[in-house]
């Protein structure tokens, strides 16, 4: 539909607002509900300090502009509360005729599961309340007659990530960089002094944020509601500090949820944790993160999520579904579910815990995440279970090399691999330096404590390194894996690698020493990998982009700027795309989307109509690196200075290595922990079966999957141009759409 046409649309209002805890993200989803909701044609409200705001009357009309410059902002900027007057059905009342003051019946709820209760609560009693305004003649019979109900949607706002039905919260993702950015810091401290330290993380119902910053930091303890420990717990901790201590960890972090519980469901919390530790000589120290980790910048999967939930909101009104629903990640999309299912299962999982049934809780958490509960247990172990004493048994051995350029994660991968293979009872053999070493023989025997502290480091601690084919290559490779006596082979890499692996597989006639298993495992800043949507070291490089937009938007001040900001990403548009929808750019130019003189020529009317109509200052184009042969970074920049006239200056910047480097993101070491865990599984189970496959592991909505190498060729070459539709290329469109006030669209477009 034209923007022409939907400024004509009268759709009705839609009030939004943001209740109980705030969590970073609200603001971009704020943003992304109001401007689609403008889009659409809806008249928008904003009801200030949540529900109390809703009873006092604090509602105020929002324009396009009221949301500009916000999806950067933590917390909420109109403002959250709690309300007992809103629990009452008098306080209620209060709600329904302020809301139909303004004509409201759409109501938008971003919060946790208390006020979405709180909004279905209203949407039941709605005709009733209805009813008693118009008899007491409070509200006209007109208006009761055309607002008989109440339509809800809701964006779960919740750092603690416990809403069940979705595997994302707005918040949970900026908690967890806070939280691992804490145990980063910690870490260095408590290795000069082989400290023991206690952090409590929050999770009162959830242990989502405990477990998932265990796995990112590599902790030695971890206390979760849904997996209490044994009655002994005590005993066992001070043990397996003591051996860590023996064997060398000079770190020990323990990582209590704030909601943690004995088997006999008493509450177990730091200090407690810490007495027990002290009766037995060992003298930890305790640190509480507390409000740190609801505060602060969002990042950048927040804005991008919460940006996409605001916009799903919108279309849930709009779909007129009587039903209130929610906006929710399943498989990796976004999507409506029912709201008062949701909570309800919420809800059911909070009161089993409560009752001390941590199993009804693991379970309502699904398999997945019971896996991660396993895999963090054997992680931070000292050594292997039931270690092999006899050094003559001949044992499985895995090889593992890292190929290509840095991508943060990685290392979490290597360290997940040597650790769960040996685990298993099997070997791992780290060839340093990638293809290098593969070709020149370099490689150790890895030890259980050897990647103790790698999570938090970027690149790879084994060494990697771009694949330059030499002549006989191939034979010093099979000759080191002869020597070597490898019975398989875990790949970590880019295209360069998968390519590597792809020339080793192919020359299996000739050489038999390549006829084991072999299994490639994305990781590339590009994101670009055949048959994954997620590679490791993605989400580093975005969060590098997001931060530097944030730094080079904040760097004007008076004059009127458009920045064209270049990304890198190869033929593939994904960092470019996040960094926009992150960034709330106005353009984004991928190699994807075929670009036109008249396209770029079109923006920039629109972009000086809106830097001319508003108080604008800053305008943001993000251009991955491959999107035109010949519209350049340069070009675009000299366009936009050239025909967008006095309306604003243009600076460029062209991010470079700067995106590949730096201490990976929490996302970028769960996922490959989560990666290289499903990889050494089917490594090994291929190796006992005998079965010499070759293998390229991917993410696929959501879940983790395995492709036989035979699937490749239905993809195409990810370093060549090829133009093709994408996962999440439907993003484009929200960028654009939210960018810039239809009205203002419809003028510049001529
Ligand atoms: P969160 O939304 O973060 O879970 P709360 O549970 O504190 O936070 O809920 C926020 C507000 O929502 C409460 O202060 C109250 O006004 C409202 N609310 C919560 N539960 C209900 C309910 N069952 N009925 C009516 N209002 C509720």
């Amino acid at each position: 539909m034209s923007a022409k046409k939907s400024m004509l649309r009268d759709r009705g209002a839609i009030a939004i607002m943001t209740s109980g805890g705030d969590a970073p993200g609200m603001n971009a989803c704020l943003r992304g509900c109001v401007r689609s909701a403008l889009e659409a044609g809806f008249k928008v409200f904003a009801i200030l300090e949540g529900y109390q705001g809703l009873i006092n009357g604090d509602i105020k009309e929002l324009h396009w502009d009221d949301v500009s410059n916000i999806i950067q902002l933590g917390g909420t900027v109109i403002g959250t509360a709690r309300s007992a007057e809103f629990r009452e059905r008098s306080g209620r009342l209060k709600a329904a005729r302020n809301l139909l003051e303004h004509n409201i019946d759409k109501l938008v709820v971003i919060g946790g599961d208390g006020s979405l209760s709180g909004a279905e609560a209203l949407r039941a009693e709605f005709p009733g309340l209805v009813d008693e305004l118009a008899a007491t003649g409070a509200i006209t019979q007109e208006c009761a007659a055309r607002h008989r109900e109440l339509f809800i949607a809701g964006a779960v706002g919740s750092i603690d990530n416990d809403m069940a039905g979705s595997d994302y919260t707005i918040g949970a993702d900026s908690a967890l960089h806070r939280i691992v950015d804490a145990l980063d810091a910690i870490t260095s401290t408590a290795y000069s002094h082989q400290r023991t330290f206690i952090i409590e993380v929050m999770g009162r119902n959830c242990g989502h944020l405990a477990l998932m910053a265990a796995l990112a930091s590599g902790a030695a303890g971890c206390f979760i509601p849904e997996a209490p420990p044994p009655e002994n717990w005590a005993d066992v901790l001070c043990e397996h500090i003591a051996d860590g201590v023996r064997a060398g960890r000079r770190v020990n972090l323990i990582i209590a949820a704030e909601g943690a519980r004995d088997i006999n469901n008493n509450k177990l919390d730091a200090q407690q944790i810490k007495n027990a530790l002290v009766q037995r000589g060992i003298d930890p120290r305790i640190t509480i993160l507390g409000h740190v980790q609801r505060g602060g910048v969002p990042s950048a999967y927040d804005r991008c999520m919460s940006t996409l939930f605001g916009a799903e909101t919108v279309k849930i009104l709009a779909g007129g579904s009587c039903e209130s629903q929610i906006a929710v990640l399943q498989q990796n999309r976004i999507g409506p579910t029912s709201l008062s299912q949701a909570v309800a299962k919420t809800r059911a999982a909070g009161q089993a815990l409560a009752s001390g049934d941590s199993h009804a809780a693991a379970a309502a958490r699904g398999d997945e995440w019971m896996r991660m509960v396993n895999i963090q247990k054997t992680l931070m172990r000292i050594a292997p279970p039931n270690e092999q004493t006899t050094p003559d048994t001949r044992r499985t051995r895995i090889g593992v090399v890292t190929a290509g350029r840095a991508a943060s994660g990685v290392n979490s991968a290597v360290r997940t691999i040597i650790r769960m293979a040996l685990a298993s009872g099997a070997e791992v053999l780290g060839i340093e330096e990638g293809p290098a070493g593969l070709i020149a023989g370099k490689a150790h025997l890895t030890g259980w404590m050897e990647p103790e502290l790698w999570n938090a480091f970027g690149g790879s601690r084994l060494g990697a390194g771009v694949y330059r084919e030499k002549h006989g290559d191939l034979t010093a490779i099979a000759g080191n894996f002869r020597r070597w006596q490898l019975d398989g082979l875990i790949v970590i890499g880019d295209w360069g690698g998968y390519k590597l692996m792809g020339k080793l597989l192919k020359a299996r006639k000739r050489h038999k020493e390549f006829d084991i298993p072999m299994i490639a495992l994305p990781a590339s800043i590009n994101n670009d990998l055949p048959g994954s949507e997620y590679s490791i070291g993605c989400d580093t490089a975005l969060n590098n982009i997001v931060d530097a937009i944030d730094k080079i938007r904040n760097s004007t001040d008076t004059a009127k700027r458009t920045y064209v900001v270049e990304t890198m990403g190869r033929y593939c548009g994904y960092l470019a795309c996040c960094a926009a929808l992150a960034s709330g750019a106005e353009y984004c130019y991928t190699p994807e989307k075929p670009l036109s003189l008249d396209d770029l020529r079109n923006d920039v009317r629109e972009l000086a109509a809106a830097f001319h109509a508003g108080n604008r200052h800053t305008g943001l184009i993000i251009r991955n690196e491959n999107a035109h042969d010949e519209y350049t970074t340069d070009f675009i920049a000299t366009l936009f200075e050239g025909d967008g006239g006095d309306e604003f200056d243009v600076r460029k910047a062209v991010l470079g290595p700067l995106q590949q480097g730096g201490t990976p993101s929490p996302i970028d070491r769960i996922q490959a922990v989560r990666l290289a865990y499903f990889a050494v599984r089917n490594m090994l189970e291929s190796i006992a079966m005998g079965v010499a496959g070759g293998y390229f592991i991917g993410s696929v909505k959501g879940e983790v999957v395995m492709h036989n190498w035979s699937q490749l060729r239905h993809y195409s070459d990810p370093w060549r141009r090829s133009v093709s539709k994408r996962w999440y290329s439907d993003y484009e469109k929200v960028i654009r759409r939210l960018a810039i006030a239809p009205e203002i669209r419809a003028s510049g477009r001529r």
